[in-house]
């Protein structure tokens, strides 16, 4: 599909002009995401309220995939609330996996752009890092091992 450049095009833009790579002193959330298979290595800050996601950001270093998917996932969780937060997890978890429906994956808007990575089993944690991260940190539950190995 000639949609394919036009993908690797958002990837590109996050990745050169990430718009929330940058400190966040007064995060109320910190929490480190690591790939070591890759060596990503993220420090994802959210900002709440209540049950919202009001402001977010990350800092560190990774591969382009894992930086790009990070950047885009703060653009369409910030605002928020949790709940629809950890459901765009769980449907960016089954794209990759290669599971979702075409209605889901369009519901997922620019991290679509990732769906291709469900066909380079190397790249699965680089493009799941962020959002791995951002499960655990709403949740309090370490999803490290059971999320991305299995099936
Ligand atoms: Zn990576």
């Amino acid at each position: 599909m000639e949609n394919r450049s036009f993908y690797n095009e958002i990837l590109t833009e996050h990745n050169v002009r990430p718009e929330f790579k940058h400190d966040m002193e007064d995060a109320d959330i910190v929490l480190e995401g690591v790939n070591p298979s890759c060596g990503d290595d993220i420090f994802l800050k959210l900002k709440t309220d209540g049950d919202t996601i009001v402001d977010g950001a990350f800092v560190g270093d990774g591969c382009a995939i894992s930086q790009a998917s990070a950047d885009i996932m703060l653009g369409m969780v910030i605002g928020r609330k949790k709940d629809e937060a950890l459901e765009m997890c769980r449907i960016f978890m089954k794209m990759i996996k290669g599971e979702a429906s075409e209605e889901e994956i369009d519901s997922l808007e620019e991290a679509s752009a990732l769906r291709d990575i469900a066909h380079m089993p190397a790249r699965v944690k680089c493009a799941v890092l962020g959002w791995r991260t951002l499960k655990e940190a709403l949740s309090g539950e370490d999803t490290d091992d059971d999320e991305d190995d299995e099936d």
